[in-house]
């Protein structure tokens, strides 16, 4: 089952697809709804499947990639935050800003918060969790040198691509993850690999802040991340949720 956001009739839809059948959401998509008319998403534009308050990203989380960074395990997770403002669904440009230095792509899982998560355990947590998304850490990597803290670096609008759909009901603790840029698959992991899963990662954030329904947790990217350039078309895939793809064009 996959929670998709559409334009409907000029407004934002939440539509829910099984069995290749998709329907709009009557109610709310985090709380009590029912299904409702049937809906087309061949064609559709789709929008970010959800609008977090804030995301929370966790950085150094797969081995390979602390080593390409050439920096230490950590022996707790790395967390930061990338803005609301951020968020661009499947299709959206990623605008460069081109005085920024090198822009690297980060294929990453999303988890989607369903339910308010506050000082909530790791055997509790997957109960807080609606699904699973593609994400796109997107990095000014030259400004994260350069600065000791990861807002101006991590922060651009466009900067966290998230889509194309919230898969509901999906484990995550053993999915294929690749970054592809111009049909070039650059990062090949599975989640897996993960230094801290997503249950302890939940618990690890939700004893500092309280996370709210559409809220996201970028869980961290494998090895391979590289430079983008105005052209390139990239994407995110993960095993069981789909493909994120976005073109990268020049900040005017
Ligand atoms: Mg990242």
């Amino acid at each position: 089952m996959r929670l998709y956001c559409i334009t409907h009739n000029g407004s934002p839809r939440h539509v829910i697809e099984r069995d290749g059948e998709a329907r709009l959401v009557e109610g709310d998509a985090f709380d009590a709804y029912e299904l409702g008319a049937p809906v087309a998403l061949d064609g559709a534009a789709l929008l970010p499947p959800v609008r977090p308050s804030k995301i929370v990203a966790i950085g150094l989380n797969y081995r390979d990639h602390a080593a390409e960074m050439n920096k230490p395990l950590p022996r707790e997770p790395l967390m930061f935050m990338k803005p609301s403002t951020a968020v661009v669904g499947p299709g959206d440009a990623i605008r460069m800003p081109m005085w920024a230095g090198e822009i690297h792509h980060e294929a990453e899982l999303a988890v989607v918060i369903g339910r308010r998560a506050s000082q909530v355990k790791a055997a509790d947590a997957m109960g807080h969790v609606l699904g699973l998304a593609c994400g796109n850490d997107v990095t000014a990597r030259e400004l994260q040198r350069k600065d000791v803290q990861y807002t101006r670096a991590k922060g651009f609008d466009t900067f966290a691509p998230l889509g194309p759909c919230v898969a509901l009901g999906l484990d995550p603790s053993a999915l294929a993850v690749e970054g592809v840029v111009n049909g070039t698959v650059r990062q090949s992991s599975s989640t897996r690999e993960l230094i801290f899963g997503v249950p302890h990662l939940i618990e690890f954030v939700s004893r500092v802040m309280t996370l709210l329904p559409g809220d996201v947790i970028l869980t961290g990217t494998p090895s391979g991340v590289g430079p983008l350039a105005p052209g390139d078309t990239v994407t995110v895939r993960i095993e069981g949720i789909g493909e994120l793809t976005n073109s990268v064009v020049e900040q005017s």
